[in-house]
């Protein structure tokens, strides 16, 4: 119930305005195709996977030669479960990690503001109720706020931190980080990095090399790159996540703040236009308030 209460704002807009776009008509005609066309712009889904969508819906209603504004609902539905299909199972409910990489190196990148932290102390505190050990690495040293944040997740939670002085080179912490997790038989280990976005070439060499840092530890790390993007931010984070995407190969998103925003759609284009799976969504401050992304729960909580 907690996924329903946090996207209460995107829920409500979104099958409000398309109650109001059918009130009155028993037929899918054109205005109606216009104005969905605009309410899934306006809830931020974005342009092209909008008209992909209306594209498909057109194509219905030319097919079937008819289409009753109160199956408009039930298509619709199926036709963005049908987009998110190609990127995401959509089947996880529990935060798991592969049992045959051991330790789990997942790093986190996303400028600063996105939610990484708090996002990484969900984890970190999701991972450890579901019985595994967790060690944090504060590859973050650009700033020192970065890393006293993480200092006070790893607190919180109750997980190990590894971190160096503000200004060390990120890729001797995430070194670091990956060793220790190693001699401490850890499950997963999380390295934080910096969140700058100064320019393409400075981001990608910086993240290429705590790759290749990391790898003299652990061969095959990091085993996911988890890009965390704030859903509040719509146009930006499609711009944030062109930008990461070009400098490092990300394999899995993080949209946060869907509870304050009536921009929830945002999930669904950046999920069709970068082809990498939504994983987990941020749906408050609180360290409970992080669900692993389902995207049928998703998609039915725009329509119930
Ligand atoms: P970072 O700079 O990317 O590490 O961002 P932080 O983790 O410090 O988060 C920035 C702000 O966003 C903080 O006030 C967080 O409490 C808040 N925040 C993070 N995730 C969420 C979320 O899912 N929902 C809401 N409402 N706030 C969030």
């Amino acid at each position: 119930e907690t996924l329903d209460k946090g996207l209460e704002k995107s829920k409500s807009t979104f099958f409000d305005k398309l109650s109001k776009a059918v009130a009155g008509k028993s037929k899918v005609d054109d205005d109606v195709l216009d104005n969905l066309e605009e309410i899934l712009v306006s809830s931020d889904v974005g342009v092209n996977t909008t008209l992909k969508i209306i594209d498909r819906i057109e194509a219905r209603v030319e097919q079937d030669k008819y289409l009753g504004t109160t199956e408009l609902n039930k298509i619709l539905r199926e036709e963005i479960a049908g987009l998110l299909s190609e990127t995401n199972s959509g089947e996880e409910t529990e935060y798991t990690i592969p049992a045959n990489k051991k330790p789990y190196v997942l790093m986190v990148v996303g400028v600063n503001g996105v939610g990484k932290t708090t996002t990484i102390g969900k984890l970190a505190y999701q991972f450890k109720k579901n019985g595994f050990k967790v060690v944090l690495g504060a590859a973050d040293t650009f700033r020192a706020a970065a890393i006293d944040q993480l200092q006070v997740w790893a607190d919180r939670v109750d997980v190990p931190i590894v971190k160096q002085d503000m200004g060390s080179d990120p890729a001797s912490v995430a070194f670091d980080a990956l060793q220790s997790g190693v001699s401490q038989n850890a499950d997963v280990i999380i390295i934080d990095t910096a969140g700058r976005l100064h320019n393409k070439v400075n981001l990608m060499n910086e993240l290429t090399k705590v790759k290749r840092v990391m790898q003299k530890v652990i061969g095959d790390a990091p085993h996911d790159v988890l890009l965390v993007l704030d859903g509040s931010t719509g146009q930006n984070a499609f711009e944030q996540a062109k930008q990461f995407t070009a400098a490092t190969e990300v394999t899995s998103l993080a949209v946060t703040k869907l509870d304050g925003t009536a921009k929830g759609g945002v999930v669904i284009g950046i999920s069709d236009q970068f082809k990498i799976p939504v994983k987990y969504i941020g749906v408050g401050e609180g360290i409970e308030d992080l669900q692993v992304f389902n995207k049928y729960e998703f998609v039915d909580s725009f329509f119930k």
